[in-house]
């Protein structure tokens, strides 16, 4: 149950690629070793079958690519030639690629001097439901040794943000691609697993007065004859298919460094001017990562690139990176703290796959955590180094949080589990391959030591440069470094899902010193059935204020006895929450605890609030228990607490407090909050420079004042500034305004979305469009809330605009109910509108906001039936109604203690 979003800010969809597909056997670029039980023998009188772990048939194996492209945008369909050169390993009469929705008009081999004529025919893989197999069936059989493969064809531009796609903006037509994991194949013929790793030869020729783009630097152009221009690009470095990328249009094009290498920005016209912050971020992230790693940024140019509509955060593609537009481009002058702090963080991660990832790629896509997670994990590590007022790792520390709820459920997958297919490529992209993966880096790296793990690091890349490894060889590295056994840590962590939970208890002794017990079991929510607790080998550290240095060991299937020298007055059990696990201590140690929160560090404060939120909804304390936590934190400021607590508070309100109960917790809501508020205010303070805390946690005070506790004061300010807003976005602070403008909302009615409407299509950036459609999704009534949602059904919305307009809808218990109502409505449309590359799960979210046993059943009844035949949402489903389960039994085990103690107080 991931129902803490309830206050997300700003929606940032996972960064990277939406999917992943393959590798084969080793490859390197010489030397191509084959499984022979695959091989097709000559005169076979049939093609090799799919093959049942979803890689292609080894009939050839890819050495270098030339890919010509005739890329017009303004057009609906393009057109390319396919070369490659490949290796044979045995004769063969059949050659088995990728290629989807490609209209193949020749296709032949060179052999010596000789050309034979294949057909093509197009088959569906294992585990698929479309064709996306290209199998060549050649006149004579191919002979071992090289050949070259060359195929025409033409294809449709897609029309769901996959593969080749164009957008219109501003009339003009943009052409982008977006391959990751498995969409290479509907931009041309290729081998598209990522254990193929080549060099590609480009030329894409494009209208007169566009700009070409691809992952190397251009080299020359010429004109043809038909009105188009020729572009020849450098050969690229070694790449997987899924890492190759196209852009054409008419683009602003604006110059960063240029040296040691030059960063450019790339945006669609007249968007140039909102580029300054990310090129500053650019330059200053990928040279840092350059030190961490020790090797320089190994491509020869970097290209960010600015897509006006994309599926997912942001994509890798050495030397051509692309982000969805609203992280990229951001006005300086106006820019909210937590656009520039997503904005650093996204760069980041895709700049450190230019290492991880590019550099060194996964040999197949279950190890595609390691590139994700690990991705994550330097995002933060760098975005702190370099501005440490973002708060980066804490706000990680936060996130892991509710990874570890969605870790806990019964549908909750491994982050390493086997892929067999493109469908199951895709569904290895979710929070856990981000949070989980990134999670259990930073608890090697608190383990090894900082400077050992970096060590470890460096050797694996430089192994491994240019060339597949797996996450076994980055354990193989750290091992060495180290002399741990680090991948027999991890894969307890890895290959299982589920999270560890550390009870401990201690007691002041006489002669004997002070003791703390420790036993290791299994956090489980209340409603999970009672299989046996798994088991973990866990690196533990153990703080308390009678030390120095924190204790740390590692824990297993036996309990653990330390001492702690002098009475302790508290003892942390998960120093700077390194940890991947949860904790629980009984109510007086808890409480004891709590009384000495002014002495714990931030990440420690942080680990006490969800930890004993946690406790809740495992019931091992009362929800009273934490009603009385909570005040203890009234004078807390750093705004991460204070996201926390609100978070807390939200979910209270979702799961615990009934309707008749709802005043009086509104009341304690504002108790909590309303000490915060004058330190906040609803503006910096006049000629101030304001510090990026204080800004953030105004955010929050404000919108749980608001949004949890109906605080009428609070909406009426906030009304007055969504006003000024509208009337001129620029005359208010964009932290102020992403906090007025969807409060106001709430009380509002029809005229008030008229004109959010207007406000999202004259948006002079893409921040204020996405507050416009943020607050569409704020309306308390029912009607106005119903015609704004029909919005999502015509193109006044973007798709990968949804999500900004439903989450604010999902988020809240009253208008949950009425999205699931309208989905019903509309389902026939959504589904056929809404593409896998998009995230389904967005759709059968809300069924995870169902809170009683009627409201789960149906929304079971409805979805069950209704997704029949969709990708990519079986998963996102099952976790929604287990999350949905879970929140009932948490209310039927604790609504009556609350109710109880609001009451009484
Ligand atoms: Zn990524």
């Amino acid at each position: 149950m991931r129902r803490a979003s309830s206050l997300v800010t700003l929606v940032v969809v996972a960064a990277c690629g939406g999917e992943f597909a393959h590798t084969v056997a080793p490859t390197t670029q010489a030397t191509m070793v084959m499984p022979q039980d695959t091989i097709t023998a000559s005169g076979s009188a049939l093609p090799p079958p799919p093959r049942d772990d979803g890689r292609l048939p080894a009939t050839v194996a890819p050495q270098r690519y030339s890919l010509e492209l005739r890329v017009d945008p303004s057009q609906p369909r393009f057109s390319g030639v396919t070369v490659v050169q490949v290796v044979v390993p045995q004769a063969t009469s059949y050659v088995v690629m990728h290629g989807r929705d490609l209209h193949i008009t020749r296709a032949l081999a060179r052999v010596g001097g000789a050309e034979i004529a294949a057909t093509a025919t197009a088959r569906i893989g294992h585990g698929g439901v479309v064709p996306e197999e290209l199998v060549l069936t050649f006149a004579q059989p191919l002979p071992a040794g090289s050949a070259v493969l060359e195929l025409a064809y033409d294809a449709p531009f897609a029309a769901d943000l996959a593969g080749l796609y164009r957008v219109q903006e501003g009339g003009a037509w943009y052409a982008y691609t977006q391959f990751e994991a498995t969409d290479a194949r509907r931009a041309f013929p290729c081998f598209d697993e990522p254990g193929f790793k080549t060099a590609y030869d480009v030329t894409i020729a494009a209208p007169r007065g566009t700009v070409a783009l691809t992952n190397s630097p251009e080299t020359a152009h010429e004109d043809t004859a038909d009105g188009l221009v020729v572009h020849h690009f450098e050969t690229s470095r070694p790449l997987p298919s899924y890492l190759v990328a196209f852009a054409v249009g008419d683009f602003d094009v604006v110059q960063g460094q240029t040296s040691p290498f030059p960063i450019r920005a790339i945006t669609t016209k007249g968007k140039g001017g909102l580029t300054a912050l990310a090129l500053e971020a650019a330059a200053a992230l990928i040279a840092r990562l350059g030190d961490y790693f020790d090797v320089r940024y190994p491509y020869p140019k970097l290209d960010i690139v600015a897509v006006p509509d994309f599926a997912a955060g942001a994509m890798e593609n050495p030397g051509l990176v692309t982000f969805r537009d609203v992280l990229l481009l951001i006005d300086p002058k106006h820019a909210a703290i937590p656009a520039r702090r997503a904005q650093a963080e996204v760069i980041a991660h895709e700049f450190a796959h230019q290492w991880f990832g590019d550099l060194v790629t996964a040999e197949w896509w279950d190890d595609i955590w390691l590139n994700e997670g690990f991705a994550t994990w330097a995002e933060a590590k760098m975005v702190d180094a370099w501005r440490p007022s973002f708060g980066a790792t804490i706000e990680q520390i936060a996130d892991v949080q509710h990874v570890m709820d969605t870790d806990a459920l019964r549908s909750a997958r491994a982050v390493r589990e086997p892929v067999h297919s493109s469908g199951e490529a895709m569904e290895a992209f979710d929070g856990l391959t981000y949070e989980k993966g990134a999670a259990v880096l930073r608890m090697i790296e608190a383990w090894l030591g900082p400077d050992t793990f970096r060590r470890g690091v460096q050797r694996y890349i430089q192994e491994n440069a240019w060339k597949n490894a797996r996450a076994d060889d980055l354990f193989k590295a750290l091992d060495f470094v180290s002399a741990q056994k680090v991948g027999e840590l991890a894969s307890g962590f890895l290959d299982k899902p589920g999270v560890p939970s550390v009870l401990l208890a201690w007691k002041c002794g006489g002669r004997a010193g002070s003791k703390v017990d420790l036993r290791e079991s299994e956090w489980r929510p209340l409603g999970e059935g009672g299989e046996p607790a798994r088991k973990w080998t866990l690196p533990v550290c153990v703080a308390s204020d009678t030390q120095k240095a924190k204790s740390c060991f590692t824990l297993g299937a036996e309990p653990v006895t330390r001492t702690l020298g002098a009475c302790p007055s508290w003892v942390f059990p998960n120093a700077e929450e390194a940890g991947y696990y949860r904790f629980v201590l009984d109510r007086p140690q808890l409480l004891a605890l709590t009384r000495s929160a002014g002495a714990l560090s931030a990440a420690d404060r942080l680990g006490l609030v969800s930890n004993a939120w946690a406790a809740v909804r495992q019931g091992s304390i009362d929800p009273s228990t934490l009603l009385e936590v909570l005040p203890s934190f009234d004078g807390e400021m750093h705004r991460v607490l204070v996201e926390s607590i609100a978070d807390v508070l939200g979910s209270v309100n979702e799961t615990l407090v009934d309707a008749t109960d709802r005043e009086a917790f509104q009341r304690y809501v504002v108790a909590r909050m309303a000490g915060k508020k004058p330190a906040v205010g609803w503006e910096a303070p006049r000629g101030v420079k304001e510090d990026d805390d204080r800004a953030l946690a105004r955010r929050t005070v404000l919108r749980t004042l608001g949004e949890i506790a109906h605080d009428k004061r609070t909406l009426d300010e906030a009304e007055k500034y969504a006003d000024r807003w509208l009337k001129d976005p620029a005359s208010l602070s964009a932290d102020t305004a992403a906090v007025a403008v969807p409060l106001a909302s709430l009380r509002a009615g029809a005229p008030r979305l008229e004109a959010l409407r207007a406000a999202a299509k004259n948006a002079k950036n893409p921040e204020d469009r996405v507050l416009a459609i943020r607050a569409m999704g704020m309306f308390d009534d029912p009607a106005v809330l119903g015609k704004a949602l029909d919005l999502a059904l015509t193109d006044e919305l973007k798709l990968s605009e949804l999500v900004y307009l439903f989450r604010p809808v999902m988020n809240r218990p009253d208008t949950a109910a009425l999205l699931f109502a309208w989905e019903k409505e509309h389902w026939a449309e959504l589904r056929k509108r809404v593409p896998a590359s998009l995230g389904r799960g967005l759709l059968v979210g809300v069924a995870g906001a169902m809170c009683s046993r009627a409201g789960r059943d149906d929304a079971q009844a409805f979805f069950s039936t209704s997704t029949q035949g969709m990708e990519g949402v079986k998963r996102p489903l099952d976790e929604a109604l287990e999350g949905a389960s879970l929140c009932v039994a948490l209310r039927e085990h604790g609504a009556a203690d609350v109710s109880r103690y609001l009451r009484t107080k």
